[in-house]
């Protein structure tokens, strides 16, 4: 049966009752309208710990446009049937005054990793996830804690502050979940007007098509991103926030050429959507 908790102190005392049983806990941080991408965090989760903990919370603090907050889809009556038919144990869905009760002073904020992709982009939005994954593993204080690579640059700060403040989680990336068309599993993908929703599968295939490019030899950046960026700029209502190939470990943006584990990482709007996807240059066909 899947305990449903609304309050942190519940879901503290619920966890410390699985540790207090021997049970190792994996928790998955999500903002809902769950997807097969989230589901496949949460199987991970159920076949590394005994206990399984989803949370969903839209978090305000992330977002810099509020039409952007305001059309955020939320499905809680669907997220909860799609958690408990995984099989995963607790769901926490804190209010904004239970993770907020008063005003934020304090902030979690991160450089170098943050200076280029979404960190440049969304000024703002690390500090808010940040913050709010720092309060959340306060919570929930799990084990493992699973994110996706889809959001590389998110997975790479969470790591980073985890070892930068002497945590002891866990944290585990996963592949990118993606649409038979190779379009990558997203919340925003129901808010695609129609002839946006058949342009999108277009992302992945100009970053499939780079990458082999690169894989053919071509290893300088211009070359490689100039052919997607007219093949994106080409999408009517298509507007590109940026194309960027950066060191797969400090998030540094490469100017001049290319290196195996680096990761090409774009972010585009098609109509009033913003959606991102990224892909590492690995040489072998069959590493993503
Ligand atoms: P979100 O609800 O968008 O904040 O995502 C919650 C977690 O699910 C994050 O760690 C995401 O990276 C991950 N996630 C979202 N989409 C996918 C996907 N298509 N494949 C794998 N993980 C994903």
């Amino acid at each position: 049966m899947l305990s449903v908790n609304r309050r942190a102190n519940d879901v503290r005392t619920l966890v410390a009752d699985w540790r207090s049983s021997g049970h190792t806990v994996g928790f998955i941080p999500t903002m809902g309208a769950l997807h097969e991408g989230h589901g496949s965090l949460i199987r991970a989760s159920l076949d590394q710990c005994d206990r399984t903990l989803v949370s969903i919370f839209v978090n305000p603090l992330q977002f810099d446009r509020d039409e952007d907050l305001a059309t955020y889809p939320v499905d809680s009556r669907a997220d909860q049937n799609f958690v408990a038919d995984l099989g995963a144990h607790a769901l926490f869905l804190p209010s904004v005054e239970e993770m907020y009760p008063s005003k934020q002073l304090t902030l979690v904020t991160q450089s170098e990793l943050t200076d280029h992709l979404d960190g440049a982009a969304r000024p703002g939005f690390f500090d808010g996830i940040l913050t709010v994954v720092l309060k959340l593993f306060h919570m929930v204080n799990p084990d493992i804690a699973f994110f996706g690579q889809k959001d590389y640059q998110q997975v790479a700060v969470v790591r980073r502050m985890v070892e930068d403040l002497n945590m002891t989680i866990k944290i585990h990336a996963m592949p990118t979940e993606r649409e038979s068309n190779g379009l990558a599993l997203s919340s925003r993908n129901r808010l695609l007007a129609k002839t946006s929703r058949s342009d999108a599968p277009k992302l992945f295939k100009c970053l499939n098509e780079l990458r082999s490019r690169f894989r053919d030899g071509e290893t300088e950046v211009r070359a490689l991103v100039a052919p997607i960026r007219k093949t994106l700029a080409a999408i009517p209502d298509a507007r590109i926030d940026y194309i960027s190939v950066v060191d797969g470990q400090s998030l540094q943006l490469r100017t001049d050429r290319v290196q195996v584990g680096d990761v090409v990482a774009i972010a585009v709007f098609l109509g009033e959507i913003r959606l991102i996807d990224n892909i590492i240059l690995s040489d072998h066909p069959w590493k993503s």
